[in-house]
């Protein structure tokens, strides 16, 4: 029977991240991924500030921006930093630049091979049944590997965005709750694109409304949104544990995607190199890292009880369009969401 060091289901930004580490300490990983290119994931690409550190070169940004623009329905403010406080990224660009360093270290990648059963000794893939030693689990918000270990998926949000291919300058986060309620809508731009978008959690919302009401939103705002591609997919952030005996979860499989700003490449890289590390290293204490990712995670989450009751939400909109008038309010903002 094929065995190896490590198995990792799934080569987005956390199966990557981990690869890339064990391989270049050494170790034999295959990385098992069902779809036939690496890279491109129904996602908006939006990369804060707290990304800096994770080393991805500037070079493959699409943009970076200074600014973003708040719309209410009677406020429109531009709030402007003397720095950059975020940039935008394509998933396939991100994708190709991570397979190549993990591939640069030794670690095999398998595309066209979807993982269908897991046992607590191998995974079965393609019909064929393959060992580990370790196993890591990245294989996204509806992950087989969460399923085999019983937990759970309770906090899941849908995600849903057109391409728009018309240039646009600012990153545009739209609270306008009569329409949308607890949910926002953005706008990220890239190049020569743009992507608008919005969220809501799974059970709450009629989705194909909500559809709805972005494409009427849309037309309001003047977006032609004809010959855009439309997307969706899940977000899954409720965590509920990391490592399972030789088993890791990570990125979104982990369900450590941010629940109200629905960011997840962070969170998604820094955890691929949590269960790396755990493995190289047996002394290494896991607890602390995993602790410091959901202490930010949970402080923007601690927001959603309240923007679930709807007398409070448009108070605490309005106290947060009020707040990003002054200087102190756009550093806390920026503190809450990057
Ligand atoms: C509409 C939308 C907009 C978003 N915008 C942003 C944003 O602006 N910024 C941000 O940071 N995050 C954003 N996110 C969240 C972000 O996309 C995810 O959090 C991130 O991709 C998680 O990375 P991951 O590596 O954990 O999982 P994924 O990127 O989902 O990768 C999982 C991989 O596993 C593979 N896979 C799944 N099942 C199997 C299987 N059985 N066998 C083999 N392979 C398998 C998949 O094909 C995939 O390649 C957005 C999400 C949505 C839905």
């Amino acid at each position: 029977m094929e065995k190896h060091d490590v198995v990792i289901v799934g080569a987005g930004p956390a199966g990557l991240k981990a690869a890339e580490i064990l391989a270049g300490a050494g170790k034999d990983v295959l990385v098992l991924e069902k779809n036939e290119i690496v890279g491109p994931k129904v996602c908006a690409g939006g990369i804060s500030t707290k990304c800096k550190n994770l080393g991805i070169p500037k070079n493959l940004f699409e943009r970076s921006f200074d600014s973003f623009r708040l719309l209410r329905s009677h406020h429109d403010i531009v709030v402007k930093y003397n720095k950059s406080v975020g940039y935008t990224i394509d998933r396939a660009v991100l994708g190709t630049y991570m397979r190549k360093r993990t591939e640069d270290n030794g670690a095999t990648i398998r595309t066209s091979s979807r993982v269908t059963s897991i046992t607590k000794d191998y995974v079965v893939c393609c019909g064929k049944k393959i060992k580990y030693n370790y196993l890591i689990g990245a294989d996204g918000s509806i992950s087989t590997l969460r399923k085999y270990l019983n937990l759970p998926t309770n906090k899941i949000g849908i995600g849903m965005q057109y391409l728009v291919n018309q240039e646009t300058d600012y990153v545009m986060g739209c609270f306008d709750h009569k329409i949308f309620g607890s949910e926002y809508v953005w706008i990220f731009p890239y190049k020569k694109s743009f992507s608008v978008g919005t969220s809501a959690k799974l059970g709450t919302k009629n989705i194909p409304e909500l559809r709805k009401k972005l494409d009427s939103w849309c037309k309001k705002r003047g977006i032609d949104l004809k010959g855009a591609e439309f997307q969706a997919t899940t977000i899954n952030y409720d965590y509920q544990g990391f490592k399972f005996g030789n088993i890791f979860l990570v990125g979104d499989a982990a369900g450590l995607a941010f629940g109200f700003s629905g960011e997840g490449i962070y969170s998604a890289i820094v955890s691929g190199k949590i269960a790396a590390q755990s493995i190289i290293d047996k002394n290494y204490d896991y607890n602390k890292d995993i602790s410091k990712l959901l202490k930010h995670k949970r402080l923007q989450e601690s927001i959603l009880p309240f923007l679930e009751q709807e007398h409070i939400r448009p108070i605490l909109f309005e106290f947060i369009a009020l707040g990003l008038r002054t200087r102190l309010g756009r550093e806390i903002f920026l503190k809450f969401f990057a």
